[in-house]
């Protein structure tokens, strides 16, 4: 089916055709960055019906418009190509998250090499504090493409826009796909310098009782007149 035509396409916020595109375009982005590989991570976008999201085990550089899945979030769709099997951890976070517009998921080295720790990121740097709170939170475990992983990932996001998934990788979300995708990018930047930082000492971490003021700055940071 092409983009555009057909059950719920219609209904998309973005117009569909530029919802597919970017869909792809961000894959891309991922994978020449070095954060996704073959077939790994997913994303979405949400619509006013549900999602569009990335199909299951086709790898970027074969994505073509046509097939994206427009799906509801309780998990029905139809069209020729199966959605990711992770569709579930997205439905779940639009749920649990009405701010949320898109949805990033992915494998970056450093962002997974944390995740088999099973530590947090903890607050050593002050853009910690950009994703809501103290630390950016690991999951629980949770077997891939499970309801389980679904559940593990929004008790992990509370209060946070995103998380890592034990042994895994991450997910982030963001109002719009352009949030959700820096995001991603600067979770994985901050869990290699944090790395780095512990490859070379043990580092220093910032008071909690400095997050307010870290907030405060946040809140006035970058604008432009
Ligand atoms: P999908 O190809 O089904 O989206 O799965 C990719 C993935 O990251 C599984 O963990
Ligand atoms: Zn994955």
């Amino acid at each position: 089916m092409a983009p555009g035509k057909g059950h719920d396409r219609e209904s998309i916020v973005m117009d569909t055709e530029t919802a597919c595109a970017r869909l792809i375009a961000a894959t891309e982005t991922l994978d020449a960055s070095g954060m996704n590989v073959g077939t790994t991570g997913n994303i979405s976008v949400r619509t006013t019906s549900g999602m569009l999201i990335t199909p299951t085990g086709i790898a970027t550089s074969a994505l073509r418009p046509e097939q994206m899945v427009a799906m509801q979030l309780d998990g029905s769709w139809d069209g020729a190509f199966r959605p990711s099997s992770e569709w579930e951890m997205h439905a779940e976070i639009y749920k649990a998250f009405p701010e949320a517009g898109a949805v990033v998921h992915a494998h970056p080295d450093h962002c997974v090499a944390l995740s088999c720790l099973r530590e947090p990121l903890p607050l050593f740097h002050y853009m910690v504090a950009g994703f809501g709170g103290d630390d950016v939170r690991c999951s629980d475990y949770a077997l891939f493409a499970s309801s389980e992983l679904a559940r593990v990932a929004v008790v992990a996001l509370e209060d946070r826009t995103a998380c890592l998934l034990a042994n895994h990788g991450m997910i982030a979300f963001g109002a719009d796909l352009d949030t959700a995708l820096i995001r991603t990018i600067k979770l994985e930047t901050l869990a290699r310098q944090y790395l780095l930082a512990r490859s070379a000492g043990t580092p220093v971490l910032i008071e909690g009782s400095e997050l307010a003021a870290i907030r405060g700055r946040y809140k006035n940071y970058g604008q432009q007149k």
